[in-house]
């Protein structure tokens, strides 16, 4: 019997595997995508969030717990815990030297990635490259690892943990850590919790997928069916609102459109619906998602002028491209007259100040419903530029509840020997909203907070077992 049963096979996971194996317990991974799909959506990463009180290696600056707490506390509106919070902004201050030593490697931020060189630490080859050398260190550590590896449903008794289930094997352990995702891949779970809206449609149909397809919730929603307690709703989740053309799963990062704050967003009607210039970019993409899920048909149009290029990272797809604003409504598929008169009661609204995307400028309308508030100057300039967006989910927040020891809770009461890290318990510190490169930390903080428990509480029965005998 394995001492340490690690279920999933991502970042929360691989972190998990690595503590506890370092601290002596003998560790099995099950993995549920085959081994070129490994990793879930940890490979899609680039950053992590990361506490520091004065320039370190890759981060400039300073970002102390105060300053971070704030943001945590901004974005998540309150609904957080605020000791799982500041436990994990701490971890995310002491991590790069582990992870350095397994393998990862950091870079300064390249220009276009969000402004982020003060907040968040890069990983040189991203996620992908994370993830490679997390498992060349696992393998090396002697961790076994089995890809393909579904598990379809535990056996707990009492609170506690005795087996996992893949196909016909059972495979017992004397602990487990879960950190297998959220359920972002199940569509028919989504389906459910966003229901039918106003105008008659499921709009989950129209939701799009970021990351990887194994994260079903399968064994979130046996545990939260037998009474593990659980944190945050099903429709809370990371949503950005992404390139109409990106496939169904693993798009991944190139699939974003951050050009939105420079023009005006629409919908299908042609109306706009939202303050494109609310804030900066990084504090707004994960509520575009949101705010195109709940448009009828689940449809936005982003629309710049040519004045705006070179001032945000172009999407991967060029987006159409049209002389006048009468031809890209045609491309767009929109109605002429009610784009132009969109854009001629925006233009006309416009009070151009001083024009500078790097601040909160005083570009902004006078009159207009809704108002757009910073970076706000007239589409008046061709050629003429359209991206269709769709909501693109992230990962959803719908956990289970746990504490600083990463158990698992039944009833209010922690299990000895069931751990959960990572996006199967982020919503305990994000109960909604998001600050990029928190994922990680929460991933990289509990992960390793579950692995040391998971190996001290197996290596505790071991030595029951050896007094005994
Ligand atoms: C496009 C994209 C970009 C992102 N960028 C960032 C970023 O730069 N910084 C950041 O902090 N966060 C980012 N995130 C969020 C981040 O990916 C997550 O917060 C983090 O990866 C969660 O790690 P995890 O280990 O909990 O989940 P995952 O990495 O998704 O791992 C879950 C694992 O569980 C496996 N699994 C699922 N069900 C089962 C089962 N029944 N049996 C066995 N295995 C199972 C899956 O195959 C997968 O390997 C991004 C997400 C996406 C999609």
């Amino acid at each position: 019997m394995f001492d340490v049963l690690v279920i999933g096979g991502g970042n929360a996971a691989l972190c998990a595997a690595l503590m506890a194996r370092e601290a002596g317990a003998s560790v099995l991974i099950l993995e549920s995508a085959p081994k070129k799909w490994r990793g879930g959506n940890s490979i899609h990463t680039r950053n992590i969030r990361s506490m520091h009180d004065g320039p370190e290696d890759v981060m400039s600056g300073a970002y102390p717990e105060e300053e971070y707490w704030e943001d945590v506390l901004k974005v998540t509106g309150g609904i957080t815990d605020e000791k799982l919070a500041r436990l994990t902004i701490r971890a995310s201050s002491n991590c790069r030297s582990w992870m350095q030593k397994h393998g990862v490697r950091f870079q300064a931020p390249l220009s276009g990635t969000l402004n982020l060189s003060k907040t968040n630490a890069f990983f040189m080859g991203g996620g992908k490259a994370l993830m490679n050398a997390y498992y060349r260190s696992a393998e090396k550590l002697g961790i076994e690892i089995r890809y393909d590896s579904t598990v379809s449903s535990l056996e707990i008794s009492d609170g506690r943990f005795l087996a996992a289930h893949v196909g016909n094997q059972r495979i017992e352990a004397k602990s487990c850590v879960l950190a297998a995702g959220g359920f972002e891949s199940n569509r028919e779970w989504l389906k459910e919790a966003w229901g039918i809206n106003e105008f008659g449609e499921a709009p989950a149909d129209n939701f799009l997928i970021r990351g990887t397809r194994y994260n079903n919730g399968v064994l979130l929603k046996q545990l939260i069916d037998m009474g593990a307690d659980s944190v945050s709703d099903a429709t809370q989740a990371h949503m950005v609102a992404i390139d109409a053309r990106a496939p169904l799963y693993d798009g991944g990062i190139c699939t974003r459109v951050d050009c939105v704050s420079f023009g005006i967003v629409v919908n299908k009607l042609a109306q706009r619906f939202s303050d494109e210039g609310e804030d900066f970019w990084p504090k707004r993409y994960a509520f575009w998602g949101r705010l195109v899920a709940q448009q009828p048909g689940q449809i936005g149009y982003s629309i710049i002028d040519s004045k705006v290029l070179g001032r945000f990272m172009p999407p991967v797809f060029p987006g159409d491209k049209a002389d006048t604003l009468e031809e890209l409504a045609d491309m767009l598929g929109l109605d002429k007259p009610a784009l132009l008169k969109t854009v001629s009661e925006y233009n006309a609204a416009c009070r151009v100040g001083t024009f500078d995307h790097t601040i909160m400028d005083d570009c902004h309308t006078e009159g207009l419903q809704p108002a757009k508030t910073h970076w706000a100057l007239p589409i008046d300039t061709g050629p003429f530029y359209g991206y269709i967006l769709r909501p693109g989910v992230t990962f959803t927040y719908l956990g289970l509840k746990t504490s600083e020891r990463a158990e698992v809770h039944f009833h209010g009461k922690p299990s000895d020997n069931l751990f959960v890290a990572g996006e199967m318990m982020a919503g305990n510190v994000l109960g909604k909203g998001y600050a990029a490169g928190i994922g990680m930390a929460i991933g990289t903080a509990f992960g390793r907070i579950a692995g040391t428990q998971a190996a001290e509480c197996a290596l505790r029965q071991r030595d029951t077992q050896h007094a005994a005998a």
